[in-house]
């Protein structure tokens, strides 16, 4: 199922949230939401998909209009996120994409020793996604000597 996501780190948080070993989440012992402050809630599940002020963050129609991606379903939900990972086209990337910035942002809220908190929208995803799928372009073509210059600004 998950080897449709070629992006190394969306995939390791995708890989985490299904086995239920993403860090320090077992150990969460409140018992309310810090972010919205809903009671009676799984972290896992709440987090990526019910929270409603992780959930204000993004827009999935507005990313997936500005990444153009075609037949992406713009609902989000573990239902569907799940159906993307079986396509082997984008759109599992850019779920992947999705996870790995939700969980950055929740991690450092939860966990972070500094108060550094990792926040993120829909231009943080779109530029993720943007990298990635540079990265992409430069493995499956022959590089041109500007997608070189664009990747040593981006590695
Ligand atoms: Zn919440």
């Amino acid at each position: 199922m998950f080897n449709s996501i070629k992006h190394h780190r969306g995939r390791n948080t995708v890989f985490r949230f299904f086995s239920r070993s993403l860090p320090g989440m077992a150990y969460i012992k409140q018992d309310s939401c810090k972010l919205c402050s809903a009671n009676d809630f799984d972290p896992h599940t709440h987090y990526f998909f019910n929270c409603r002020v992780i959930l204000n963050k993004f827009n999935l129609k507005h990313i997936t209009q500005h990444l153009q991606i075609a037949n992406y379903e713009d609902e989000w939900s573990l239902e569907k996120s799940t159906t993307h990972f079986y396509l082997c086209d984008e759109s599992s990337d850019l779920t992947a994409i999705i996870y790995h910035n939700i969980w950055k942002h929740v991690s450092s809220i939860l966990f972070s020793q500094d108060d550094k908190i990792l926040d993120f929208s829909n231009q943080s995803i779109i530029s993720d996604f943007d990298i990635h799928r540079n990265i992409l372009k430069l493995i499956h073509n022959t590089p041109t000597p500007a997608d070189i210059e664009h990747i040593k600004c981006i590695t």
